[in-house]
């Protein structure tokens, strides 16, 4: 580490930063995008060296945890040079896991590539096995090109985690053969609870809010759970399944019960550094590094000036959600 550690007001350390590196996406899920989207001008973006500098300065602050998100990750023109330039980081010892959350539609083509850069887990966003559903979710999207690249990801050494959002109505039905399916390949699965956002309980009503607890019930309908203690720092609370020795996690975003060991921020693709998923407060972090295109200094400053306002915990009453209980920010503005 080259500068001392990134600590907030509340004695947390800041060792995980979530980076989307593109609004764009080739799906249109019904709860994250409008079917037509107006996406950022490519100006307004940070450029693949921009987003190098930018992780890297925060690893050098003692990040040691990145999670590529978007946006789709993998439609980002070259973003396998971002990962392989990432990828020094790891040789060092600086950062300990390099990752992303993907749809999963261009795995078969990065997998391998995925794999040489040092990525070792992937989470892999699905929320249904049956290809219609899939494509209603989706709109754009096509379930046998995901599980293909499911199946690539697998085959070349990657631990794949699944992402569900539980919709009443919609994936409820099967939550047994989700899980199954997961069991049977290796891999762990987490649901998420679903956030009023997009088009969801509009137009393409595909379902409706299925909240965790019911959820957990359904499964202990179905398997004998065993709570684990285990956290992440995170939203996710986990579940071990006796029967298949899964872990099961459940993501509630919303739910403020995780903020005391809260290790992480996130950056937008255009360089906005927001502190909280619950809060609208965000520091802009490109200007400082575009103004000074040679020089960290202002961008160190302007991230640890960030880092001391991060908040103690969510405000989602006051902040977060608008007058018509939607919150004001798109998952694929902060990368979820
Ligand atoms: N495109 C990638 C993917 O789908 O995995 C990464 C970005 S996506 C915004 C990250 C995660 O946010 C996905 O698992 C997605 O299901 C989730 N997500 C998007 N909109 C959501 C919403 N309204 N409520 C809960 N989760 C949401
Ligand atoms: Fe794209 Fe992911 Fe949003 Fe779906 S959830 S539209 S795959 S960014």
């Amino acid at each position: 580490m080259t500068t001392p550690p990134l600590i907030d007001p509340f004695a947390r350390a800041i060792t995980y930063l979530r980076v989307s590196v593109t609004d764009r996406c080739d799906f249109r899920c019904v709860y994250c995008m409008a079917e037509n989207m107006t996406f950022l001008p490519k100006k307004e973006l940070l450029t693949l060296e921009e987003l190098d500098r930018m992780c890297s300065t925060f690893v050098g602050m003692g990040v040691e945890k990145l999670r590529i998100t978007g946006g789709e990750p993998l439609v980002r023109r070259d973003i396998m040079t971002f990962f392989r330039s990432m990828s020094r980081h790891l040789d060092s010892g600086a950062l300990k896991e390099l990752t992303l959350t993907t749809n999963g539609s261009q795995l078969a083509r990065f997998a391998r590539d995925l794999y040489e850069a040092g990525v070792r887990r992937v989470n892999v966003s699905l929320d249904t096995l049956d290809a219609d559903k899939f494509a209603k979710v989706t709109r754009w999207g096509r379930l046998g090109q995901v599980l293909k690249g499911i199946d690539a990801a697998l085959d070349a050494g990657l631990k794949v985690k699944i992402n569900a959002v539980a919709l009443k109505g919609f994936n409820e039905e099967e939550l047994p053969a989700i899980t199954e399916w997961c069991a049977d390949k290796g891999m762990d699965l987490t649901w998420i609870e679903v956030m009023p956002m997009g088009d969801l309980g509009n137009e393409d009503r595909v379902g409706q809010y299925w909240s965790l607890e019911d959820v957990r019930k359904t499964y202990a309908q179905h398997y004998a759970l065993t709570d684990l203690a285990e956290r992440t720092g995170g939203p996710a609370r986990y579940v071990r399944l006796e029967e298949t020795g899964q872990k099961i996690g459940f993501i509630t975003p919303l739910s403020h019960n995780f903020c005391e060991s809260c290790n992480r921020v996130r950056l937008t693709c255009t360089g906005e550094l927001y502190m909280c998923l619950g809060q609208d407060d965000m520091a802009d972090l490109r200007a400082p590094l575009r103004d000074y295109p040679n020089d960290n200094r202002a961008l160190q400053e302007a991230i640890r000036a960030a880092i001391g306002l991060k908040p103690k915990g969510h405000d989602f009453d006051y902040s977060r959600r608008r007058a018509d209980g939607q919150v004001a920010r798109h998952m694929s503005h902060t990368g979820g």
